[in-house]
């Protein structure tokens, strides 16, 4: 399936990510969007225009890198344009993928397998999930199912 094809604001609780590859702004090798590693994925798309709210969020789920690592999680920002503060993610891996302008932002959170376990729209307000809220998300899919 090709990256344009997904509407990944669209997917809805319980479906599966979709099996795609996305271009990273760092021009490393591509990013799976369902997880390889059995990573819990947390998927911020920010507003398709360049929009300061958003920025002020991704790098606030960005300095969580050390509750992210700790429960085997991942964090994606998928922009419609390589957006200056993209690249002053440290942690977080930022990819660019074809959106429509209206689109509106959204947060996703998949468990291990790539199964959709949490989705939030913007809406006009920015209406993300509290950080330390989806740290807990983390932890309940972290500890899900013991290996
Ligand atoms: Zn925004």
């Amino acid at each position: 399936m090709s990256v344009t094809e997904i509407s990944l604001g669209n997917l809805r609780v319980a479906q599966m990510l979709p099996d795609a590859d996305l271009t990273p702004v760092s021009g490393d090798s591509p990013v799976q969007l369902r997880p390889v590693r059995s990573e819990t994925t947390v998927i911020l798309l920010p507003h398709a225009f360049e929009c300061a709210e958003c920025e002020r969020y991704g790098m606030e789920l960005d300095a969580l890198a050390a509750e992210f690592r700790e429960w085997d999680a991942r964090l994606l920002v998928i922009a419609a344009a390589p957006d200056g503060w993209l690249q002053r993610l440290s942690f977080a891996k930022a990819a660019i993928q074809e959106r429509e302008a209206a689109s509106e932002a959204a947060v996703l959170v998949a468990d291990r397998y790539g199964q959709v376990f949490h989705t939030s729209r913007s809406g006009k307000e920015h209406a993300f999930p509290f950080p330390p809220e989806i740290v807990e998300w983390l932890k309940y899919l972290g500890t899900l199912c013991p290996e």
